[in-house]
């Protein structure tokens, strides 16, 4: 059982492979030529499925369903002080008009902490409570499986560190006093939200793979 991961993200690509060693897993550009993936759920795992559903149709097009499984992650910041947001618009939160509509595309990492960072300010606030959710959803010759994983803390107003990508930098993990973009890798591995749903998909991997032996 081979895994392509729906997802060109390459950070979420590079801390998936680090937590899922002993699994063959392909980027996802490696097996399919890119194609749209247009992400209109209204929930993590609705997206996460809507990514997984389609790798895998084209998988199967290609003749692969008995190879391979395809593997997505949606993933964002939800934060209480702003009601939430930005939520599952947490890669397009710069592009959000005032209604809340995604209008043009030059969302990234940077813009979209500095549009948080302007949310706190704008509310006087240094920090917020906060969490991260990640939904893991594998699409497979025998169906569709998906898993949560959650990490909480505090969003704050200043970025501090660069490791990570996303909101990283803006993010106090409970229990500790530094943010995601100060902690090592190794130490976001154990915690985050995108661990915690891998160990869960990990059941689900371990059954399939028995399956296509
Ligand atoms: P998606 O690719 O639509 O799932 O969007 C995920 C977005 O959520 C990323 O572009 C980041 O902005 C944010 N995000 C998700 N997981 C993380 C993380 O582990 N660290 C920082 N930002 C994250």
């Amino acid at each position: 059982m081979k895994i392509v991961l729906a997802t060109s993200n390459l950070d979420k690509v590079k801390e998936i492979k680090e937590f899922l060693k002993g699994y063959e897993i392909y980027a996802l550009s490696e097996i399919i030529k890119s194609f749209e993936i247009v992400e209109d759920g209204s929930t993590f795992q609705q997206n996460a499925l809507i990514k997984s559903r389609a790798v895998f149709a084209k998988l199967k097009e290609q003749g692969l369903d008995n190879e391979f499984i395809a593997l997505s992650d949606d993933s964002g910041i939800s934060v209480d002080a702003l009601g939430g947001e930005p939520g599952i618009y947490s890669a397009r939160y710069f592009d959000l008009d005032k209604n809340g509509k995604v209008c043009g595309k030059n969302a990234n990492d940077a813009n979209n902490r500095v549009k948080l960072i302007s949310k706190l300010k704008a509310l006087n606030l240094e920090s917020s409570s906060a969490h991260y959710t990640a939904c893991i959803a594998i699409s497979s010759k025998f169906g569709d499986y998906t898993t949560h994983g959650f990490m909480y803390g505090k969003a704050i107003d200043e970025e501090c560190g660069t490791n990570g990508f996303g909101y990283d930098a803006l993010f106090i993990p409970d229990g500790f006093t530094k943010t995601l973009g100060e902690l090592d890798n190794e130490t976001k591995l154990k915690i985050s939200h995108r661990s915690k749903g891998l160990e869960l998909a990990n059941f689900v991997l371990k059954s399939l793979k028995k399956n296509f032996s």
